[in-house]
Order: structure tokens, then sequence, then C-alpha cells
């Protein structure tokens, strides 16, 4: 192994790096090649010699073709995933390179900083408290992990319970509250963190996403509870009730956790901005910066109004810390020790868009939403479920023969094979529909015009 390994392996990433994305515009969107292959390709025994690293990148470059869904790409419209900013990608390599263990000031004194400044920026755009905490996990799922055990260790300290101590066995029960429409990475918090998916009263919710508040005064009573609320429902983009059910949930002394993966970018356009109102009165906020943000995987942010709380349920003392009183050791916010700079990639994300750059990101995501429910409503057989609140809205195909469930998988179906554009299936109160988010900064007015091409051709394929 010499230097010049490392210059050349690093000079080759590059350029397969920037073969890989001028290729958007051209390649097909879906993965062609068939796990058999890409078991043959990339499988084998283990050499016994080392493989010298440029050949390694190569070969990974060649072997993972056609295995590669093209979801960084401008007509890519599935789940909830953004492309990569040009800034923040470059300078997640540098973090590579650099290759710093971010969980102590000791351990990289300028990723530390950088994760201070960037934490505060994303409160600033985010309009959320000054005084909250944070911390940069890998996603909104981490991120609700972490909120929720603030939440566990406020609500039962409250009652002079020491749950990091004594742990939930002898606890008095936590109850969580949902709406229908909750993501399910809720629940799996509530596994990880022993409260159990028992613990969850779900309320229901209407077409607009938001949950039904008539009976959540009904249910509350003064025993330690979270509420949870979403802004940004994962099919509607629908944003809770704020004032009202905070309202509620505080009166009884509850905890209130906002879902808002993909909203809680709304607080940052002056369009959207009213969705959010009162959101900021809320105990927690998770969201993510490997979607909406498009930063590469995997970012995910999380604020508490309890900075007591949420560092007495993270906060770790090892004997190899060097103390300071001023400093912020991200460990101490986080459920992970060793950990990657994350406030890297945000804090370029952040510079390349600046203020207006984000503002102007998010409503162009919300015009190429409306544009496409709109073209594509005004198809035959295409009936608009959910009009765009934010960035997304849900449609779905009818059939002659009234089975529309099966008309919208196969019509998506169609979309994707096509190669032109992706779309994916999701359930929405009893149907089938097609999901049409837009989060990429990638995405053009002639990318929204191949689209809805691309749709009618599906419909009369
Ligand atoms: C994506 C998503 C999550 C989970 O976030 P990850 O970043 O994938 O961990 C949670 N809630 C909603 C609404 C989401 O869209």
């Amino acid at each position: 192994m010499t230097m010049s390994d490392d210059h050349e392996a690093l000079r080759r990433a590059l350029k397969h790096a920037i073969d890989y994305i001028d290729g958007f515009d051209e390649r097909a969107i879906p993965a062609s090649a068939a796990l058999g292959e890409l078991r043959d390709r990339l499988g084998g025994t283990l050499e016994a010699r080392g493989v010298p690293a440029e050949r390694i990148v190569d070969e990974l470059a060649a072997n993972v073709e056609g295995g590669l869904l093209d979801s960084g790409g401008g007509r890519f419209f599935a789940w909830a995933i953004g492309g990569a900013l040009p800034a923040a990608l470059a300078s997640d390599w540098l973090t590579s390179a650099w290759d710093q263990n971010a969980a102590i000031y000791a351990t990289s004194p300028a990723l530390a900083v950088i994760e201070e400044v960037s934490g505060e920026w994303l409160k600033d755009v985010l309009a959320l408290p000054k005084e909250a905490s944070f911390a940069f996990v890998t996603g909104c799922q981490t991120a609700h992990v972490t909120a929720l055990a603030a939440a566990r260790q406020k609500l039962l300290s409250d009652r002079g319970y020491d749950v990091g101590a004594r742990g939930l066995a002898g606890a008095p029960p936590i109850r969580v509250h949902t709406g229908a429409l909750c993501h399910e990475s809720i629940a799996r918090a509530c596994r990880l963190l022993g409260l159990g998916t028992d613990a969850v009263t779900v309320q229901p919710s209407g077409r607009d996403g938001k949950m039904k508040l008539d009976a959540l005064a009904g249910v509350l009573d003064d025993g330690p509870a979270i509420v949870v609320l979403q802004a940004g429902e994962f099919n509607t983009g629908g944003f809770d009730d704020f004032e009202r059910a905070i309202e509620l949930a505080h009166d009884k002394g509850a905890w209130v956790h906002v879902d808002g993966a993909l909203g809680l970018w709304a607080a940052a356009s002056a369009r959207y901005r009213h969705l959010m109102k009162g959101c900021e009165r809320a105990d927690s906020w998770a969201t993510d910066g490997h979607k909406w943000l498009n930063l590469p995987f995997d970012t995910g942010f999380v604020f508490t109004a309890h900075p007591k709380a949420h560092r007495a349920a993270m906060m770790v003392r090892a004997s190899y810390f060097t103390a300071g009183d001023d400093v912020r050791h991200p460990i101490d916010w986080t459920p992970e020790w060793s950990r990657r700079g994350r406030g890297v990639p945000t804090y370029a994300a952040l510079r390349s868009l600046g203020r207006q750059g984000l503002e102007d990101l998010i409503d162009r995501s919300c015009g190429h939403a409306r544009r496409l429910i709109e073209g594509m409503g005004a198809l035959r057989g295409v009936e608009v479920m959910a009009e765009p609140i934010i960035n997304q809205g849900i449609v779905r195909f009818t059939a002659t023969d009234g089975d529309h469930d099966r008309r919208t998988d196969e019509v998506i179906d169609r979309i994707q094979r096509s190669g032109i554009a992706w779309f994916g299936g999701s359930d929405f109160l009893g149907s089938r529909v097609m999901r049409v988010p837009v989060l990429s900064f990638r995405t053009t007015d002639a990318d929204i015009d191949k689209t809805l091409e691309a749709v009618r051709a599906a419909l009369d394929d």
C-alpha cells in the first residue's frame, strides 16, 4: 500500500461518481439486473490476498451496474427520497477523507463546532425555539427514539421516578396517542424504548391526514402520556392542528412529539409556514436531512424543548473524555458512541442553498407536485385522492370493471417499466393509490413534462 494507491483510488472514484451523476437523464430509472446476476457478479469467496484499491473501485462501479435504483435523479417520485446537493455530496466525501470520530470535542474540535453551528442554523430556518436542544442522528427513526427517550425521562422524573437507574419495570405506565395515519417508525420507537405498542392509542385520522381531536381530550388523563402529531403526513402531506392539539395535551401534562420528517421544512417558506402555526410549542420535533434537504444518506435531526431531559437520557461520561464547560459533545445528545460527522454535509447544504435557496427548493417542489397532480387529474381514468398540501398528492387509476386497486398497481408498474419516471404505490384509507411526492432539487419543469407524458402513455397502453 502506497500513497499513490490512495490517490489513484480516489481519482477513479471521482470519475465513476461523475459518470453516474451525468447519467441521470439518460439511464432508465429501475434496477434491471436480476438478484442472481448481482449475487454472481458481487459474490464468490473472499480472496486470500487483498485486491488493489483502484481495482476494487473500478470493479464496484462495473458490478453494481443495473443494480442501482436511480433514486437521485429528477424524475424519481417515490417513498421520501431526495437527491444529494453537490455541496453536501462533496463535503460528505471530505468527511470520509478526514475520518473523524465526531463523538466528543477532543476527537474532532472542528466537527463539534460545525455541528453546533448547523444545529443553530436549523433551529432558525425551521422556526424552532432558540433554547431547544438538538442532535444529528441517522434519520427520522433514530430522531424519534431520541426524542421519545427524552420524553420518557422527563415524564417519569416529574413523577419522582428515575428511569435511567430503575428501568421501566416499576414505572408508572406511559400512554402514547397517535393518529391512524401515524408513520410506523413511531411504533418501532415505542418497541425499542420499552413503552410497547400496547401503550399506543390510535385516534382516527381524516382524509386530510389530520388526527381527529374530538376524542383526544377524553382519553388523556393525568398519567404520563406522549401525543404524537405530524407535520407532513406520509400520504397526504397533511399537518395536524398544532395549536389545539398541543393545548389539549399540555392541559394534561402530556409531552407532544412532532414527526416532521417531511413537513417541518414548510417553516422555511413564507408561503407554507402557516401550516406550522403553533408547532413551535411542542416538546420535541424530528425531521430528516436526507429527504427534502437533499443530503446524501444518512442524516436526521431531533430537537427538544427540554435540554435537561434530553441530555439526561443520552449523556455518557467516560474516563477518557476531557471535560470543558463550554464545549458541546455530540455524544451527549445522541444514542451513538463513535459517530460520523453528520454536521458537515448539513452545514454545506445550508450554506449552498442559503435561506432564499432553501425557500425556493421548498416552493419549487410544492409547485411541481401541484403541476403533476393537476396534469394527471386532467387525464381520463385518473382520480385525484388528495390535492397537494405541500410537496405531494395522491391519485388512483380507475378501471371500467371497478377493480381500481388492480388497475392502480398495473399503471404504476407500467410507469416504472417505462424507465422515464418512477412512482410507488401505497394504501390510503382502504384504497390502493399512487403517491406523488417531489423532493429532489434536480427536478425541473422539463422533468414534469416528461413525467406527465410517461403517465399518459402508461394509461394508453
Ligand atoms: C421517512 C419517514 C420516517 C422515517 O425516517 P428515516 O429517515 O427513514 O429514519 C418517519 N416519518 C415519516 C413521516 C417519514 O416520511
